[in-house]
């Protein structure tokens, strides 16, 4: 019986997780569930899953839980704020975290189950492209197991050898990494339209259901840059050791391309419950409630390679990867603060990229290492993006 706590619960990710843990109540119980502004959400998932602690982001509707909870029958108790978000993460009673906070946010509670020694089940990618080598320490010195539940990553993962040492692909006999990608809900759009597409237009994915900011972030592509940048971490690899292919069908969730020629892929239903109950599980096999792919109805499969122009995110993603920490954490902070902005209908979807390179031009290079310094830098770009947005909507 594994203790697991869920960060982001309201979420996508948080209630596919859910959904899994509900399927297999002889395997594990929930010590405690988090969420931002979904109250009522969060106190009927609480009825349902009976986890000892239910924590708020803030107090702000402290209150409205309390009374839910009471009209719920939910004795859970109720904790609100940061402190509490890591000390749920990193309780003794607890064995696995998955970590499904959106963004930056999520980083101090995952980086409190890392330290602590759990089972991270990562999904929130922000936490390690903004502060991959703290996290990847961390893990090291803590014993930590960190299993990817991005579905590319788990994918890769999954297609890996038993043999794999972290950082050393040549060892496994591993020529490359393919990433795939959908190429979003614009991948065969003109151009010349792109200043036109609306917030409703963006989130709307062809394949996937999942929350707004990574719905917004996979038409731009800054998704797949972000999950280059999650795999150097994960997986210890060069930038040069990945290759970004899209595949719109979403079947094919990334591949591991060996010296020989053989290239090994991982395949499922677009659902994120695979990767979930493949990282709960691990190493073994549960049921996830996902039916298998139907080859007789999937249809064809295509590839081609992603195009810079269509797709400026990526490639701002590629060169930060390649630039290293403080590129990363700002371009991920630029990137939640623009995208923001494109959901309050503030700026267009072609100024993402803007102020997400105007940001990372306008700001010095320097080296990052210590926690205090990413956030340093978290909050600078954030400041920067902002102004890079006010001028904007002067022009
Ligand atoms: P979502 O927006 O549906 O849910 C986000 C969760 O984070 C919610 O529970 C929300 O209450 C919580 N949250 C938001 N702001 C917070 C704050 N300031 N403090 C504390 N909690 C806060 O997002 P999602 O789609 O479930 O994605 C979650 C993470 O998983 C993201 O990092 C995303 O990139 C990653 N991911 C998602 C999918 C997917 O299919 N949805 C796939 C791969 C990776
Ligand atoms: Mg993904």
């Amino acid at each position: 019986m594994q203790t697991v706590t869920v960060l982001g619960a309201t979420g996508s990710i948080g209630c596919s997780t859910l959904d899994v843990i509900a399927r297999h109540p002889d395997l594990f119980r929930v010590f405690a569930i988090t969420g931002n502004s979904q109250v009522e959400r969060l106190i009927e998932q609480a009825a349902a899953c009976s986890p000892r602690y239910i924590v708020l982001a803030d107090d702000s509707r402290y209150e409205e839980a309390v009374s839910l909870a009471k009209q719920h029958g939910v004795n859970a108790q109720i904790l609100c704020g940061g402190d509490a978000l890591e000390e749920v993460s990193s309780a003794p009673e607890v064995d696995t975290v998955m970590a499904a906070i959106v963004g930056a946010a999520g980083l101090l509670p995952t980086l409190a189950a890392v330290k602590a020694g759990k089972r991270v089940l990562l999904a929130n990618k922000e936490a390690l492209v903004m502060s991959g080598a703290l996290l990847i320490d961390a893990a090291n010195q803590s014993g930590a197991s960190i299993l990817p539940i991005d579905s590319e990553h788990n994918a890769i993962f999954q297609c890996l050898p038993d043999d794999f040492q972290y950082g050393n692909l040549a060892h496994s006999g591993i020529s490359k990494i393919l990433l795939t990608g959908s190429g979003g809900p614009f991948r065969d759009r003109s151009l010349s339209t792109f200043n036109e597409i609306t917030v409703e237009q963006a989130c709307t994915h062809p394949n996937w259901s999942m929350g707004q900011k990574i719905t917004v972030d996979s038409a731009t592509m800054m998704n797949k840059g972000l999950e280059f940048i999650e795999a150097c971490w994960l997986f210890g690899t060069k930038a040069s050791d990945i290759e970004v292919v899209i595949h719109p069908q979403s079947v094919i969730h990334s591949m591991v391309q060996y010296v020989d020629g053989s290239i090994i892929s991982q395949m499922g239903n677009p659902d994120m419950r695979t990767p979930i109950a493949y990282g709960l599980a691990y190493p073994h096999r549960i049921d996830s409630g996902v039916a298998p792919v139907d080859f007789n109805t999937i249809g064809d499969f295509s590839f081609t390679s992603p195009c810079f122009e269509r797709y400026p995110n990526l490639k701002l993603a590629i060169d930060a990867c390649i630039d290293g920490q403080a590129a990363t954490t700002r371009l991920n902070a630029a990137n939640e603060v623009a995208v923001a902005a494109f959901l309050a209908k503030k700026i267009r979807f072609t100024d993402i990229a803007r102020v997400n390179a105007e940001t990372l031009d306008k700001m010095e290079p320097i080296t990052v290492s210590s926690l205090q310094q990413i956030l340093e830098q978290d909050s600078s770009a954030r400041d920067m993006a902002m102004q890079v947005i006010r001028g904007l909507s002067a022009c």
